[in-house]
């Protein structure tokens, strides 16, 4: 079986592919995919998997945010319903195609498979929270504040105790720090704390539980107290730097976005 379910009726399935974690939900003829994958065929290799768990075909999406490995499926599963955070459907309208040849430069190994994606943002959009039926069973949306993007919303299945956490949270290796406000991540994963009850689902890596919420926000608190110290002339970065905060080396632009944001150029 290469689902593992984490809860009554919820699985993920942790694909090579960026470590990644696509999340899938069960209820009545209802099924909910978390997350679609960087291309078309990548998703499709989703929808082919699925048939182990189900005959009954997707219903319903949910974009944890608008970066192309967690959006760049999505036009596989319509007719499903699509949610997302409002800004990641703006963002990802405004900027997916550029993207598509960013990306094509940046990993050849998909630079044909990207070229086919339809970009097909969200149409169910949410600012802060939405409740989602899937069949006979509840799904709440939520959104806690900037952190990895201006958008990351979690999936709470409530009666199953699990968190998709997106990639607010990471396993193994260190968060992307791209397009994150790192001075606000700490706030907003110290507001998942209560929403965790049982399995933590990351974007990318192992599920975790409550200890390992704790120790990113952990990380996320330092990598700000470093930045501070840093900004104040009290550390150099490089000292900052060498710090072990996340698995392997702290990536430069998570200090980059840390001071711009210290800077107030990150509105
Ligand atoms: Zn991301």
């Amino acid at each position: 079986m290469i689902w593992q379910e984490i809860g009554d009726r919820v699985f993920t399935r942790r694909y090579d592919f960026f470590q990644q974690q696509i999340g899938v939900v069960l209820g009545g003829r209802d099924v909910l995919v978390v997350d679609t994958r960087s291309t078309p065929a990548q998703a499709r290799e989703v929808a082919t998997e699925l048939r182990q768990l189900t005959r009954d075909p997707v219903s319903i999406i949910v974009d944890t945010h608008w970066h192309f490995d967690h959006t760049f499926g999505n036009s596989v599963f319509r007719p499903a319903a699509a949610w997302g955070h409002v800004r990641a459907a703006a963002r990802l309208r405004a900027d997916g195609r550029a993207t598509i040849e960013e990306v094509a430069a940046e990993i050849p190994a998909i630079a044909s498979d990207i070229r086919e994606t339809i970009i097909d943002p969200p149409e169910r959009t949410i600012e802060d929270r939405a409740t989602v039926a899937v069949g006979d069973r509840m799904v709440e949306l939520s959104y806690h504040g900037r952190a990895h993007t201006d958008g990351d919303i979690v999936l709470v299945v409530p009666d199953a105790k699990v968190l998709f956490a997106g990639d607010l949270l990471e396993e193994g290796a260190p968060p992307s720090f791209g397009d994150s406000f790192p001075l606000e991540w700490p706030a907003t994963v110290e507001r998942l704390l209560p929403l965790v009850s049982g399995a933590v689902v990351p974007g990318h890596g192992a599920v975790g539980d409550r200890g390992f919420v704790e120790g990113q926000l952990a990380a996320f608190r330092r990598l700000a107290e470093l930045s501070r110290a840093v900004e104040a002339g009290r550390l150099d970065l490089e000292a900052a730097m060498r710090e072990e905060l996340f698995p392997g080396p702290t990536p430069d632009d998570a200090f980059e976005r840390a001071l711009a944001q210290l800077r107030g150029e990150l509105i």
